[in-house]
């Protein structure tokens, strides 16, 4: 007698190791139905951005690879999640959908409608948690209210035992006795017709083993320092694993106990403290557990993201409005060309220009250049934070609803847990802090790169002849700055103030 497969549909985990739903399915012993469906973007949810549309394509393509190692295949389908669903098990008589849920507010709506129609037909329906520590309800106040601060929502995370070690991957998955239709990867038009993505394709590996290859390179790096080394965009301090995170090619638990076995917290460390790691990176038994690596400050920006979905849970309207609502009435400034001067990088602050050129040319932004962009834009130039939150979306391979929306909302000063509006970052300033000897705006700025050390967050201050010795021509080979820093800071901060 046939038995009946169980579809597993993966909308954004694209990995074998520590997969819920996958591993669900693979231990009920049934022949397994992997599932991707690529859908039009439901009512109120963001469609894919270019960059990610780039991820995706290379992400599912390598993700068709594994699953076929494990002697299975990614079925793909194109169209709505509930009509392919039911097509599919009419086609291969499933009686079980098992899927890992996501946080988004219009997918979470989408989802718990499948639910009900598919437990209505008499269907299994199962969800589960792959892409958070804890999830958004498991987390609250002392009065059993979501937290708005991230401090004490952090404290609470870590005083909850640790998160489940990561689940071993299938080592082999059984097959339908008919593999259904499926398109191919390339049938569904992710890559750009113009091919602009050179750059990201020298800087990443989408794909389940370049995240594990990231994983291990991070905590390995015998000389990582992340608490000291991770505001400077001149270095590579940080581990670059968020889109690896966002696309669900690592589960936030392989991180947590990679480091849980790493065991020290952000400290300089030697090659025989880091010798053998690659258990972590999928292990099931850890060993003992050390204190103090739980409030390292690398596991806190985890945090942040944990605390992004918090929020985005319980406040589903903040991608659309601020959360402090007395900012509702901020009178934004429309100006087309300042937009485009800054999505390009001709603002003349060279730091901000960094930033901005770096992600249009690797899909990615240090996350000090993002605050110092971000705040620049809207403090500056006084340009609503969700025109940079949509130009952000379009071109980061690490798009994600809910760290881009608690990001922006951030730096506009206008979040639940936000940079007061009264801090304005000084763009030359945070250049001359945190890129000290000028090497990051050399590397994406090059036309400023002959500049001296002093003078290249600043080009508008130096005198004339370093300018011409360096061949520097403001307003020719490099722009004048859009706006004096000093004039914009306090008309920005009139603005604010006036705010009832
Ligand atoms: P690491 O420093 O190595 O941190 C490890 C992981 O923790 C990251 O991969 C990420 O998943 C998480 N993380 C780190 N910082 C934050 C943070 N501030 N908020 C939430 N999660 C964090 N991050 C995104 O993943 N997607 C976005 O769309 C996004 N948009 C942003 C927009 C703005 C305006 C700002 C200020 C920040 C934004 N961030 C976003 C957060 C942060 O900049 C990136 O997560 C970080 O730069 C990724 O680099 P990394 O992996 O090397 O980080």
């Amino acid at each position: 007698m046939d038995v009946a497969p169980i579809i597993v549909w993966l909308q954004s985990e694209f990995r074998l190791l520590d997969n819920p739903a996958l591993r669900a399915a693979e231990l009920r012993g049934a022949p397994v139905l992997p599932l991707y469906i690529w859908s039009p973007a439901e009512e109120g949810e963001w469609p894919l951005g270019q960059a990610s549309r780039w991820w995706l394509h290379h992400s599912l393509t390598a993700f068709g690879e594994s699953l076929r190692d494990a002697g299975s295949r990614l079925v793909i389908r194109e169209g709505s999640a509930l009509e392919e669903l039911h097509r599919l098990i009419k086609q291969t008589g499933a009686k079980s959908v098992f899927w890992n849920r996501r946080y988004e507010p219009a997918i979470i709506k989408r989802d718990g409608q499948l639910k009900s129609a598919l437990t209505g037909d008499g269907l299994e329906a199962q969800s589960f948690n792959s892409a958070l520590l804890h999830e958004p309800w498991t987390v609250q106040n002392q009065a059993g209210r979501p937290f708005q601060v991230f401090t004490p929502f952090w404290k609470t995370c870590l005083a909850k035992a640790d998160p489940p070690a990561p689940q071993p991957a299938p080592e082999f998955l059984p097959p339908p006795k008919d593999w259904p239709a499926s398109l191919a990867v390339g049938d569904l038009n992710l890559l750009p017709k113009i091919d602009w993505a050179a750059g990201m394709r020298e800087t990443w590996q989408p794909g389940e083993a370049g995240a594990r290859a990231r994983l291990q390179q991070f905590v390995t790096a015998a000389f990582t320092d992340y608490a000291a080394e991770r505001n400077r965009p001149d270095h590579p301090g940080t581990s670059r694993l968020s889109p690896h995170l966002h696309f669900g090619e690592l589960s936030p638990r392989q991180v947590w106990h990679a480091f849980r076995d790493l065991g020290i917290p952000d400290a300089k460390r030697t090659p025989e403290s880091s010798s053998d790691r690659s258990q972590s990176l999928g292990a099931v038994e850890s060993p003992p557990r050390h204190g103090a690596w739980r409030n390292s400050q690398f596991l806190a920006e985890l945090g942040w993201r944990e605390f992004a979905h918090h929020l985005l849970f319980h406040f589903p309207h903040s991608t659309r409005k601020p959360l402090r609502s007395k900012f509702e009435g901020f009178p934004w400034r429309e100006d087309a060309a300042w937009l485009r001067a800054w999505q390009k990088g001709l603002t003349g602050y060279p730091f901000v220009d960094a930033g901005l050129r770096e992600l249009w040319a690797t899909g990615w932004m240090h996350n000090r250049a993002r605050m110092v962009v971000g705040s620049f834009l809207v403090k500056d130039l006084l340009i609503d934070w969700r025109a940079g939150a949509r130009w952000f979306w379009d071109t980061l391979v690490d798009a994600d609803l809910a760290n881009n929306t608690l990001g922006w909302q951030w730096v506009s000063g206008c979040g639940a847990d936000a940079a007061p509006y009264f801090r304005v970052f000084n763009p030359a300033g945070q250049g001359e802090k945190f890129d000290p000897d000028g090497d990051y705006v050399r590397r994406w700025v090059p036309e400023l790169s002959d500049l001296p050390a002093r003078w290249i967050h600043r080009p508008f201050d130096a005198p004339s002849e370093v300018l011409a010795a360096a061949q520097v021509e403001l307003g020719h080979t490099y722009p004048e700055p859009l706006v004096s820093h000093a004039i914009a800071r306090d008309v920005a901060l009139e603005a604010y103030a006036n705010l009832s």
